[in-house]
């Protein structure tokens, strides 16, 4: 394989340690030339980081670390930056790929500079998607990178579409594994804290998704996601629980054949395949055991208890900057829940307020029209918390 310049995003997160690592299995520095990480205001282990993986650059986007970065730096021969001209330079050193694994709308804007770079772009980031879909989808077609999703689900239904038999589509399946209160009642959710809700049962993953998973926020964002990913119709995106997380999701064709990707629940899988495509490489994960998993099970979402996915079902049918709304509301709501100003079933609640509110926005023409929607859905979500 020839030697592939890759940027990280988000490398001190769950994503990027593990693309760390997925990077180490593949080759290393033989594989792979790290021109850049970043990281947020950790510039610690964004320091550490670097010095192992023998990165060109890195990158804290909180501006006021600059100086720590600097000094955990001196004398490596490592560049820092800071800020947004920072992670403007790391999406801009001529790379061959990025991994976008920043969380939240704060990655929006460094993934899109990369895409417009030309750099193939494993996605983690579903925001971007959710955000600004249709402008996303196109930088990246103008960009003439590929585009490879690195969120399991995403991932799987890739593994499995049939660009050639596109007419012959009906559907994809999106798994869920209903997260940790799957069978919890809905008066007992309105009590449950942030503790409580990050503990995921099947996948280990960053604070605020494992939350957005105990809400099926995360699922929501992700119908939203494969809606532009795979340019579906909202009825062609389908959502089912299962508990195992073995089958990460599924895609079914007009003669009624469904294609699905199973494995262990190990997100090194899904980046391991976006980093080796279109080859697949070996990797030291967990192999299936049939016999010992015995069953699969599965059951319907329950809309009344996760409201989420309605919200998603509605931005779906209404477009436009709807998912940008939905996706700042929620997050402001969210991090509301972090801080214990917010109950666990206000966040759709507050979401579906804002979304009801902004109901009348013009669908997006520039990047500008994504970040006012999401900073106006951002001012709502706060005011009605404070109330
Ligand atoms: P995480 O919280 O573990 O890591 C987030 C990374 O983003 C860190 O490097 C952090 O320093 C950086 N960051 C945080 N705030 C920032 C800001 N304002 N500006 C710049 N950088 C900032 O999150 P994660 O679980 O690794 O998730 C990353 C993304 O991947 C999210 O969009 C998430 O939805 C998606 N994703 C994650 C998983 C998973 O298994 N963790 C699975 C599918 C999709
Ligand atoms: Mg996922």
């Amino acid at each position: 394989m020839q030697t592939r310049r890759i940027a990280i995003f988000g490398a001190t997160g769950s994503i990027g340690i593990n693309t760390l690592d997925v990077i180490a299995q593949l080759g290393g520095r033989d594989a792979f030339e790290i021109t850049a990480v970043t990281g947020n205001s950790n510039v610690e282990a964004l320091a550490r980081l670097a010095i192992e993986h023998g990165a060109a650059m890195a990158v804290t986007a909180d501006e006021s670390r600059y100086d720590d970065l600097k000094q955990e730096l001196s004398g490596t021969g490592i560049e820092a930056a800071s800020g947004a001209s920072g992670l403007d330079e790391a999406a801009s050193c001529n790379n061959d790929i990025v991994m976008a694994a920043i969380v939240g709308t704060a990655g929006l804007a460094p993934t899109l500079k990369a895409a417009a770079a030309g750099a193939d772009i494993a996605l983690a980031n579903k925001e971007c998607l959710v955000s600004a879909g249709p402008l996303f989808m196109d930088a990246v077609k103008r960009g003439g990178g590929m585009l490879i999703p690195v969120d399991s689900e995403h991932s799987a239904i890739f593994q499995v579409f049939e660009e050639n038999q596109r007419r012959a589509l009906d559907r994809v399946i999106i798994t869920a594994s209903g997260g940790p209160f799957r069978q919890m009642s809905l008066d007992e959710m309105r009590h449950v804290d942030a503790a409580t809700a990050r503990a995921h049962p099947n996948w280990s993953m960053g604070l605020k998704i494992s939350i957005d998973s105990a809400s099926m926020f995360n699922k929501a964002l992700e119908m939203i996601e494969a809606q532009h990913l795979f340019d579906l119709a909202p009825g062609q995106v389908e959502v089912v629980v299962h508990p195992q997380s073995i089958i990460h999701s599924m895609v079914g064709y007009a003669d009624g054949s469904i294609l699905a990707q199973l494995g262990a629940p190990d997100m090194r899988t899904a980046i391991g395949y976006a980093l080796a495509y279109p080859e697949r490489r070996p990797l030291s994960v967990e192999r299936l055991d049939f016999a010992k998993l015995a069953r699969l099970d599965f059951e319907a979402p329950d809309e009344t208890r996760f409201p989420a996915l309605k919200l998603a079902r509605r931005a779906m049918e209404r477009g436009g900057l709807q998912g940008a709304v939905l996706n700042g509301a929620k997050e402001v709501a969210l991090e509301a829940f972090i801080e214990g100003r917010c109950g666990f079933l206000e966040m759709a609640e507050i979401t579906e307020a804002v979304m009801a509110e902004m109901d009348n926005l013009p669908a997006a023409t520039t990047i500008d029209d994504v970040y006012q929607a999401d900073s106006e859905a951002r001012r709502r979500a706060a005011s009605l918390l404070r109330r």
